[in-house]
């Protein structure tokens, strides 16, 4: 112990300089005090078809902003006062994440920085919307007619990749846009979708980009079990 520093003496550990908290050395302090607390092993639910992630009661495209989100959701912090959170992700071969967190702050009025390891574990389910979609649920039909067969079958591929790109950026906002059935007739193309939003927008888009007009939309009534489903038909002549 140092004469000069003799007000700095860590009764835990002998040290003599650094950072003190409440008559402990910073890094004997930090061990009796969880200033930051979460869970090592993370569970994180995710959907085994879409692979979208449960976050916040809602099922949604993993990025790594929302698994940093998530982490946040899940750390508690103490004590420290402005705290700055780093989060930085380190997927393994596994499938579980190496995480580690960090945050700086202020305590005791010095500056702290303290380091935590965790795992993200992934948890194997299934969203609502694949298991509609497993389970063959639609909730609309679109039709599209040919005016011209001949001119139909000429743009009909090109209709086809159009349609399941529109539907695969909507489904990033509503996952129940999704293709429950297509069918292909010498008369056009019958598509059952998951979403009657999805139907109903996807009806306008294809009417604009390729000069058709909306025919007609009407109500099918289909019984399920006890319940009549109210199912919605788009057509358009193209
Ligand atoms: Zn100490
Ligand atoms: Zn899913």
């Amino acid at each position: 112990m140092s004469k000069k520093n003799s007000s700095l003496f860590c009764p835990k550990c002998g040290k003599t300089s650094g950072n003190f908290i409440q008559g402990f050395c910073q890094d004997c302090f930090l061990e009796d005090h969880d200033l930051i607390s979460i869970e090592s092993r993370l569970p994180v639910e995710y959907c085994t078809r879409c692979l979208r992630l449960k976050f916040r009661g809602r099922w949604v495209t993993q990025t790594e902003t929302v698994l940093q989100d998530l982490v946040k959701g899940h750390l508690k912090i103490k004590q420290i006062v402005e705290p700055e959170i780093f989060i930085e992700l380190n997927p393994l071969g596994s499938g579980e994440t190496q995480t580690r967190i960090t945050v700086s702050g202020i305590l005791n009025e010095e500056k702290i920085r303290i380091e935590k390891a965790i795992l993200l574990i992934p948890k194997k389910d299934h969203c609502n919307a694949c298991n509609k979609m497993a389970s063959g649920y639609f909730e609309s039909i679109l039709q599209v007619r040919w005016k011209e067969r001949e001119k139909g079958e000429k743009i009909q591929k090109k209709m086809e990749d159009f349609i399941k790109d529109y539907l695969d950026r909507e489904s990033e906002k509503d996952p129940m846009s999704f293709i429950a059935k297509k069918s292909i007739t010498e008369y056009g193309l019958d598509y059952f979708l998951g979403s009657k939003q999805a139907a109903r927008k996807l009806s306008r888009v294809l009417v604009e980009t390729f000069q058709g007009e909306l025919v007609t939309s009407f109500k099918l009534h289909t019984q399920i079990k006890n319940e009549v489903k109210k199912r919605l038909t788009y057509c358009v002549r193209i």
